[in-house]
């Protein structure tokens, strides 16, 4: 049964040499997913569903912690909703799958299945809010939803993906925008704290703003390949809905007046991106936050100690699950420890605890870090703290190497020229003067692949003029290839 222990590593192609690649052969191998025999839709197996179960826990915690409470609407949304707001159907409608039939009988009115659920809120909000006293609505719901992707790639762009929706609707302009606001934060603490991934909070330029929406919030992280991903994003969505949707209600004064609402999710693109921010050319690093396993228990030694040191390991084990750590043990006999080793490695465990004869006769065992190496001889008798600290420490390292790598590959540009050698050379993250014209977002999105990724509340420069016209800018820019 013992396998060759290079062999983990030479199965993974280096990032070097092909990070797409990379990419593939980590979550295949760590098991975290499997392509459906449906195009562009993936079966999350436990493991990768597992990383989802505790985004969503603490996501969840801090949506209940500011007000919101949970509700589940249709997945099937009439095609009357979606031609009620121009921009949101001309948006949506190139990605959307209808039902057209059921039970052998043609619909009267085709069904979409819900890409966002925007209309299906305005629709139901307008029957359940009546006056300034049933304001604000705050809801969330965790659904899945369906976009028809022509390119998919597994976590960060599938047909059909998991995500939480917020939907809120808002006596006025100044609430409505202090809601959007708060998720956004909710959302950078989040990813930056518990995902361990540093992010740029900032604003979408209109041409990539939500289609509907009067302005659009994002959180934008770098990939090791550079490439930019929208992590997470929150909508003021001023009275575009509820004009369509006529959701009005009676105003302190006795008028009636259009509520304003938000919108605001992230995905399961978070998965995605842990993954290629976090990874290396052993396989997965997770954060551990969201690791299934924090800690893996490896038993060593030779055949005649074994049954001791897996005695040991065992209460070890015990000891620290009741303490609330995700704990694993892999005590067979058949596998070598070094195979172990590169296994758990592979899968991104966050620490591995070794303990072998002489460790037990001395009262200690070793904890080694998965981002590091670093190897700790600790006392058994405070395990419980030792693997709290270096489970913090570990995700401390996470975020300063990932924020690192994201300086490392930070550039400021002056003109398109600057641009088109920075994205062919360098790949990174790109700052960079915008006149606010769409034709000279096109030009660098045609001449250079970049996107504007968003319009960063603080920008590390500042810039006077558009790199492409030259005139004068209104703006400073983040641009980015982008998944
Ligand atoms: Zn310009």
């Amino acid at each position: 049964m013992a396998k060759d222990e290079k062999q983990f590593v030479t199965e993974i192609t280096p990032q070097g040499e092909d990070f797409s690649r990379w990419y593939i052969d980590v979550i295949k191998k760590a098991d975290l997913m499997d392509y459906s025999p449906v195009r562009g839709c993936i079966v999350f197996k436990p493991d990768g569903y597992e990383i989802w179960e505790h985004i969503q826990h603490e996501l969840d915690r801090r949506f209940k912690e500011t007000g919101h409470r949970n509700a589940y609407f249709p997945i099937f949304i009439p095609e009357s909703f979606f031609q009620k707001e121009k921009e949101h159907v001309e948006g949506f409608n190139p990605e959307l799958p209808w039902v057209t039939e059921a039970a052998g009988e043609k619909l009267e009115e085709r069904l979409a299945v819900r890409p966002t659920s925007e209309t299906m809120f305005g629709h139901m909000y307008q029957k359940w809010i009546q006056s300034y006293r049933d304001l604000p609505v705050l809801i969330n719901q965790w659904a899945n939803v369906v976009r028809w992707e022509k390119r998919t790639l597994p976590f960060l762009r599938t047909s059909e993906f998991l995500w939480q929706e917020g939907h809120t609707a808002h006596e006025n302009e100044e609430q409505a925008r202090e809601e959007t606001m708060k998720m956004l934060e909710i959302y950078r603490d989040f990813v930056e704290n518990y995902l361990a991934i540093p992010v740029i909070t900032g604003q979408k330029t209109p041409s990539e703003k939500f289609a509907g929406a009067v302005d659009t919030f994002s959180i934008e992280a770098m990939m090791k390949d550079g490439r930019a991903v929208q992590a997470g994003t929150s909508h003021y969505l001023g009275t575009n809905f509820a004009t369509a949707f006529d959701i009005k209600y009676l105003n302190r004064d006795n008028e009636q007046e259009f509520v304003h609402t938000t919108s605001w999710g992230v995905s399961t693109r978070l998965i995605g991106s842990l993954i290629m921010v976090h990874g290396d050319d052993r396989g997965l690093v997770l954060p551990p936050k969201v690791a299934p396993k924090q800690v893996m228990i490896i038993p060593i030694g030779p055949p005649k100690t074994r049954d001791a040191v897996v005695g040991r390991s065992d209460e070890l084990f015990a000891e620290l699950k009741s303490a609330g750590i995700r704990v694993g043990i892999d005590d067979r006999a058949d596998v070598r420890p070094g195979w172990k080793f590169n296994e758990y490695e592979m899968r991104g465990v966050p620490v591995r605890l070794e303990i072998g004869p002489r460790d037990m006769e001395n009262g200690v065992c070793v904890l080694v870090s998965r981002i590091s190496g670093e190897k700790k001889v600790v006392e058994q008798s405070n395990l419980v703290a030792e693997v709290q600290a270096m489970l913090e420490q570990v995700h401390q390292e996470m975020f300063e190497k990932a924020k690192a790598f994201r300086e490392d590959h930070f550039y400021s540009v002056n003109t398109l020229d600057e641009m088109k050698e920075s994205m062919e050379e360098k790949r990174g993250f790109t700052l960079a003067g915008w006149c606010g014209s769409e034709a000279c977002e096109d030009q660098v999105k045609e001449e250079t692949g970049a996107t504007s990724r968003n319009i960063p509340f603080e920008p590390a420069t500042q810039h006077e003029h558009c790199l492409v016209c030259g005139e004068k800018a209104s703006h400073t820019v983040l641009f980015a290839r982008a998944y």
